[in-house]
């Protein structure tokens, strides 16, 4: 059994990035330049955001955050959304979702520039995805095609079971495992809270890609021998041993289906990371696109 570690690949791509931003400073360009929109303060949330600006001033980015009041309007908030579509100076920026439930999200990913979108969720970055296009992935979705790519794990002609059809995680995943193209090429199924007798069909699998939020959902008598194991799952569980009072739990039972895995990511330290340093990514094609 070998580990997807995203920690490391993750800081060999911020790596690569960083390198690469100091070269173009050193031509005398500036620096790509990612915003972040906080509505409200939700701890979760907010750590996310903070990550975020955190791994920009790692790879030399520039950064703008705007944090809003949980009370503030749709239609405010839509105001400051063009504001930073029309900033010449800003090459991408993200909603952190989620939003108060007075405000309709997807109002608000419609508002978004798709040329600006480098969280990938406005429509026409999704549909571009799907046709194969050159756009901006959804960056966990990007980040574990990149974990597959850079591990070199098989992935053509291999039966790929996604458990979960969320519009961020489990169905761009789908589409991005049957594109034509490495990674990808899988014969795939998508599975969610309907299947029945979904055991019938991670049996059958060569990856099995979770997406749910349901701490260790996936066990060892659901998988085959050899199976590679992706865990996109983080939930909070309770933990009174931590300093924290929780710990983050997967969707797999690692402990023993890593017995039966090929390759395994954990949790944490797998896609997390993963999905932090493809943010990055999609910034910089953002920015080599003004830069054209
Ligand atoms: P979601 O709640 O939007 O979607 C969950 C999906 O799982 C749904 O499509 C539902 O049909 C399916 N599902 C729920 N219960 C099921 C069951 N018992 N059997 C089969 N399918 C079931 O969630 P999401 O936003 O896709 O996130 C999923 C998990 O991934 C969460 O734990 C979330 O925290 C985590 N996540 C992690 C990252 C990361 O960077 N690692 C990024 C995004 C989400």
């Amino acid at each position: 059994m070998q580990i997807l570690d995203g920690i490391k690949l993750s800081k060999e791509i911020k790596n690569e990035i960083k390198s690469l931003v100091e070269s173009y400073k050193e031509q005398g360009k500036r620096a790509p330049h990612l915003g972040a929109i906080l509505v409200g303060n939700d701890g979760a949330s907010r750590t996310y955001v903070d990550n975020k600006i955190k791994d920009c001033k790692f790879v030399g980015f520039e950064s703008s955050e705007l944090i809003l009041e949980d009370t503030i309007s749709q239609e405010e908030l839509i105001a400051k959304i063009q504001e930073w579509n029309n900033d010449a100076n800003l090459d991408g920026f993200i909603v952190q979702l989620p939003l108060p439930k007075h405000i309709d999200q997807e109002a608000v990913i419609n508002a978004i520039d798709p040329n600006k979108d480098v969280d990938g969720f406005h429509p026409m970055n999704f549909g571009k995805m799907a046709l194969e296009m050159e756009t901006f992935l959804p960056a966990t979705p990007y980040g574990i095609m990149e974990m597959l790519e850079r591990y070199e794990v098989p992935t053509a002609g291999k039966h790929t079971v996604v458990i979960g059809r969320s519009r961020i995680v489990g169905r761009p995943m789908s589409i991005l495992m049957s594109k034509n193209g490495n990674p990808g090429n899988s014969t795939v199924t998508i599975t969610h809270s309907k299947t029945e007798d979904l055991a019938k069909y991670t049996k059958e699998a060569d990856i099995v890609i979770t997406a749910l939020g349901v701490p260790e959902f996936l066990k060892a008598d659901m998988v085959k021998d050899g199976v590679v194991i992706v865990d996109v799952g983080i939930t909070r569980v309770d933990d009174p041993t931590s300093p924290k009072g929780f710990k983050l739990a997967g969707d797999v039972d690692f402990e023993n289906v890593k017995e039966k895995a090929s390759w395994i990511t954990p949790v944490p330290g797998g896609v997390g990371p993963m999905t932090r340093a493809m943010l990055l990514k999609n910034t910089l094609l953002a920015y080599n696109r003004n830069n054209k």
